[in-house]
């Protein structure tokens, strides 16, 4: 008998024979630099956990001490019943610790990116986009409805070049770059870029999911980084992320936040953060604007493991964050690298086309101020084990 659904079974085939099927694993374990991970414990090379606060023992007491004042679920959304004292302290305190004037929470990153968007910009405008934005981006920006045009990667002249091409054709224009990344871990030009927007007067928002926490001062993102304070129109960060919780946030001008309280849909049809959530974001602050310590400690984390993979003989790409691509051209290959790495001991993450280009297929290491210098070590010799046998590296 056939059914109405077997064409899902006929796409899932596919994606197996093609290898781009995803085997999704299972960690029995708190989040840290080691995981249990089906069942075997490994070295994380895997996740955004860039300062270890997602089991810090501060965050986890706050969320606890919410947990008994103000219970588990907020049973409603942000404009009904939904808001607390906590999610407008969170806002204030996010605001404060960018240096913006205002902020705005949401559940998550992801939905930060597809309230902001189509608020700012409608049918009759465009959308100038970075042509590696996230998904999330690419999703929000359809919503909006507005023509979207791409831009080369990290090219402020192709961009400028595309709105001159654009002159004429639009009520409203925005620009939007990912911050930091995620595959090659480089930096978006936010100041080349901030240039060509304010010459053209087309309005800016950069998505800083991977540079919260992890670039500027102490952590205070890539605003920070280029010293751009109150140029850029709208930042959109995660919590979810080096802030080790889950949730997103709009940060700029009181002017966009109010207007997503009235227009963002995320925001309108959609529950609010949870309370131990939103405590545990809050301690996250006061952790951030108390001490540089586990910045700091990433940085050197990264800068220690980059040049220790260069000696070695690796490729690491031309990151600039703590994100290292280890690169490995086929996918195959990066594939049976991350296997044999996990055989070893080592969870890091193989990324072959479509998520990267053809031929530049790569293991993604994530580094975190949660690892010692041991467990770098450790992570090194490994590596330099597998790349042998691999000859990847002699
Ligand atoms: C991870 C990521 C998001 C999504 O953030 P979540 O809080 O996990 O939903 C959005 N944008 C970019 C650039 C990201 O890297």
């Amino acid at each position: 008998m056939t059914s109405r659904l077997d064409w899902i079974q006929q796409e899932l085939d596919g994606l197996k024979e093609a290898g781009l099927y995803n085997h999704i694993r299972t960690l029995s374990s708190p989040q840290g630099a080691w995981l249990v991970v089906d069942g075997k414990r490994v070295l994380n090379f895997c996740s955004n956990n860039y300062l270890g606060l997602a089991n810090d023992p501060r965050m986890v007491d706050a969320a606890r001490k919410i947990v008994d004042k103000y219970g588990v679920g907020p049973a409603a959304v942000r404009s009904i019943a939904g808001t607390m004292d906590l999610h407008l302290e969170l806002e204030r305190r996010m605001a404060k610790f960018k240096g913006v004037e205002a902020a705005i929470s949401l559940q998550s990153g992801f939905c930060a990116n597809l309230a902001t968007v189509p608020v700012l910009v409608g049918k009759e405008d465009v959308i100038f986009s970075d042509e590696l934005n996230h998904a999330s981006i690419i999703d929000g920006s359809r919503l909006s409805g507005a023509k979207i045009i791409r831009f080369a990667h990290a090219n402020p002249a192709d961009l400028e070049a595309q709105i001159n091409a654009a002159k004429g054709s639009y009520r409203r224009a925005l620009a939007i770059t990912d911050g930091v990344f995620s595959m090659d871990g480089d930096v978006a030009p936010l100041d080349k870029i901030y240039e060509v927007t304010s010459k053209h007067d087309v309005m800016l928002m950069v998505d800083d999911a991977h540079g919260e926490g992890v670039l500027g001062a102490g952590g205070r993102g890539i605003v920070d980084h280029f010293h751009l304070h109150g140029k850029v129109d709208v930042e959109i960060g995660t919590l979810s992320k080096a802030f080790g919780v889950v949730g997103g946030v709009v940060a700029g001008s009181p002017l966009i936040v109010e207007w997503l309280q009235q227009r963002g849909r995320p925001f309108l049809f959609s529950s609010a953060a949870t309370p131990p959530d939103v405590a545990a974001c809050i301690a996250a602050i006061d952790i951030l604007e108390g001490s540089t310590e586990l910045v700091d400690r990433l940085w050197e984390n990264t800068r220690y493991f980059k040049a220790e993979m260069k000696n070695l003989g690796f490729d690491t790409g031309h990151s600039t964050t703590p994100i290292t691509p280890i690169m490995l051209g086929e996918a195959p290959l990066a594939h049976e690298f991350s296997r044999e790495l996990y055989n070893e001991g080592i969870f890091a993450m193989a990324l072959g086309f479509p998520t990267v280009p053809r031929g530049k297929a790569r293991i993604r290491v994530m580094i975190s101020a949660a690892h010692s210098r041991d467990d770098l070590d450790k992570g090194l010799e490994i590596f330099a084990r597998v790349g042998r046998k691999l000859s990847v590296i002699h």
